[in-house]
């Protein structure tokens, strides 16, 4: 019976696969439209100062709409994307956009632009972000790009290179995920990071005495506060969770207690009346029943 069911799981395997490459072949079909038909837009999520609660800028994220199957999350497309190299169009878009609409913002915030590692395995990659910078007449410092632990798989020299090219340009660079990837933390020495972005797995449950997520948490912050770079806590969610991110010493909170990621026009709803503060909504705290 084992060898009977050992094939059958087997087959059952192969036919899976089967249908996982045509269900990518079709996608990137679709992918290809998206781009063509313009079928994808920016969603922008606030960043928030725990000093002062002020909206210091914006993460903007990408969304696709498909024609029939409605909203497609990023987590599902980008990685299909990025294996038949369509990223780098697609990249390319969201870097112009980005600039172009922070430009009109009416309060000087910051916008953070999700950078994939195919992308920054690009030599071209500065000089994109310089047009994208130039024809939009954004502030270079009001750029910052996030970059995954996954660039450092690659050569180290062209990684140093690489983020040489993109600091002379005067942008900020942010360590997007961190604590979820596979990289020592040897490349923290060299690297020139602003900002650590301290994965949402860390904040989630980080309430709560002895936790071991709020000592990881800490352990990061002194880290970067050593390398004199700003740490912002991802997925944030419970109002209660702020009052730790802020004790813990965290710069910056990023998460649904203070907005789910909005339409561009929601943006200029909350900058212009110029005041940027942030008030948190939603659950105080976890129900535990
Ligand atoms: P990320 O860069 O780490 O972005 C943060 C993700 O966490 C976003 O998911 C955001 O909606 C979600 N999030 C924020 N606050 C909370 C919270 O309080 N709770 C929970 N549960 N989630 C929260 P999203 O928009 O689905 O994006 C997923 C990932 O897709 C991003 O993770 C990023 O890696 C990638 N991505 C998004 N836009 C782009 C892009 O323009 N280019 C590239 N290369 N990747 C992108
Ligand atoms: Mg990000
Ligand atoms: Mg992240
Ligand atoms: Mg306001």
């Amino acid at each position: 019976a084992a060898k009977g069911d050992g094939r059958g799981v087997h087959r059952f395997y192969a036919e899976t696969m089967l249908e996982g490459a045509r269900s990518r072949k079709r996608m990137e079909e679709d992918l290809r439209i998206a781009i063509a038909q313009g079928q994808f837009h920016l969603a922008y999520q606030p960043v928030v100062s725990t000093h002062d609660a002020r909206i210091v800028g914006y993460e903007a994220l990408l969304r696709w709409t498909h024609p029939t199957q409605g909203d497609i999350p990023p987590g599902q497309f980008v990685p299909v994307a990025e294996e038949c190299g369509l990223i780098e169009q697609i990249g390319e878009w969201v870097m112009r956009t980005a600039c172009m609409e922070a430009a009109s913002w009416p309060l000087p915030a910051r916008v953070a632009v999700n950078v994939s590692s195919v992308q920054f395995a690009k030599p071209n990659l500065s000089a994109l972000v310089a047009q994208a910078l130039a024809q939009s007449g954004l502030a270079p410092s009001r750029l910052e790009l996030e970059i995954t632990e996954s660039v450092f798989l690659r050569d180290d020299q062209e990684s140093e290179r690489q983020f040489a090219a993109l600091k002379a340009l005067g942008v900020r660079l942010a360590l997007d995920d961190f604590g979820t990837g596979y990289s020592s933390l040897g490349y923290l020495r060299h690297a020139p990071f602003d900002k650590i972005k301290i994965d949402q797995s860390f904040v989630r449950g980080a309430v709560g005495s002895g936790n071991r997520n709020a000592a990881i948490i800490r352990a990061i912050v002194t880290l970067a506060d050593t390398l004199g770079m700003e740490t912002t806590a991802e997925g944030v969610e419970l109002q209660d969770e702020i009052e730790l991110i802020r004790e813990l010493g965290c710069s910056h909170i990023q998460g649904f207690v203070y907005g789910r990621p909005v339409p561009v026009a929601e943006v200029h709803r909350m900058l212009d009346d110029g005041d940027a503060h942030a008030e948190p909504v939603g659950l105080k705290s976890m129900r535990r029943t």
